[in-house]
């Protein structure tokens, strides 16, 4: 994951590169972003350029061994500590439990939230936390030495989800950091976290993508048509990770156009009976289908209000739903 590989995010890359250059890289940082922002990928590239053997002025290299550990999330100077179901059973007590889990998700797909991390494990729905036991791991894996004579950097995904204890460790070591040691939190959202140790960070805010963006990358990674890309984008509103889902989980947005205009049509001609069929229809699907289906007609309903009174600005439809 290098710079290069992340759509966007001209502002953020930025930012973080002029630290470097600049050497006033703060050792404590939050990055501040919405949900399906590039928070994770982001500090990941960050973490690759700062540990480059041979670093190009704006990005990682890409080859050197550094690199190649970064690439494959195996480098021993990069630690992630993220939120997990804790078991006894099974033994899960700290992320080192679940990191191979961690891995295989990060390396297939970069962009995911916390239901997509517990919908990996099949724990949906269950209680995820960084818990007390984590704080012992992270603290042992900084009193390390460096193993590239770099920095060490822990990657801190969804502070707000430590408990009280863990927190309160943490506040510890960013009072008095272990020696060359990064810490990047992650956040979605500081509500739920110490306000002292927000106030210990160096805040990075990162915006949610643009609709173009989000488009570009969509069509890349998935080969789907330009027309579905920006539905899905538009649909999206900036969040990467829910238009994943709407182009991996649904092959055809055209299915949900198709059955909303047939809907609108019947609806119109006031057909009860045939209405009626169109709900069993929608009741026998699953219920992700119908959640994504709620929301196309959510997204339709929102835009064709702003079609008829801004005169298509800010309107994010395929011509086929324009002219419908
Ligand atoms: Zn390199």
């Amino acid at each position: 994951m290098r710079f290069a590989d992340i759509i966007g995010n001209a502002r953020e890359k930025k930012a973080l590169l002029n630290q470097a250059k600049e050497n006033r890289i703060s050792h404590a940082q939050l990055f501040l972003g919405p949900e399906g922002s590039a928070k994770l990928p982001l500090a990941i590239a960050y973490s690759g350029y700062l540990l480059c053997e041979n670093p190009e002025p704006n990005d990682a290299c890409g080859q050197c061994p550094s690199c190649q550990k970064i690439g494959s999330l195996t480098h021993p100077d990069l630690h992630f500590s993220f939120p997990v179901v804790l078991s006894a059973t099974e033994k899960i007590a700290s992320s080192d439990d679940r990191r191979s889990e961690w891995n295989k998700l990060l390396l297939k797909n970069p962009y995911f939230d916390i239901n997509g991390w517990q919908q990996h494990l099949d724990e949906l729905g269950k209680n995820a936390v960084i818990g007390v036991e984590e704080s012992r791991h992270i603290l042992q894996k900084l009193s390390l030495k460096s193993y590239s004579g770099k920095y060490k950097i822990m990657i801190i995904w969804l502070p707000e989800r430590m408990n009280f204890q863990a927190a309160n460790k943490l506040l510890k070591m960013l009072e008095e950091p272990p020696e060359q040691t990064l810490f990047f939190l992650l956040s979605d959202s500081i509500e739920n976290m110490l306000a002292t140790i927000i106030s210990r960070t160096q805040l990075l805010k990162i915006g949610a993508f643009d609709t173009d963006d989000i488009a570009r990358y969509i069509e890349n990674k998935f080969a789907v048509d330009q027309a579905v890309s920006y539905s899905v984008a538009g649909l999206a509103q900036g969040n990467m990770v829910e238009a994943i889902q709407m182009v991996s989980g649904d092959e055809n947005q055209h299915v949900y156009f198709d059955f909303f205009v047939k809907m609108m049509r019947t609806a119109y001609a006031a057909n009860a009976f045939e209405l009626m069929n169109l709900c069993d229809e929608i009741a026998s699907l699953e219920k992700e289908h119908q959640k994504n289906f709620i929301k196309y007609g959510l997204h339709l309903f929102r835009e064709s209000v702003i079609l008829n009174y801004m005169k298509g600005e800010l309107v994010n439809l395929r011509n086929e739903e324009r002219f419908s």
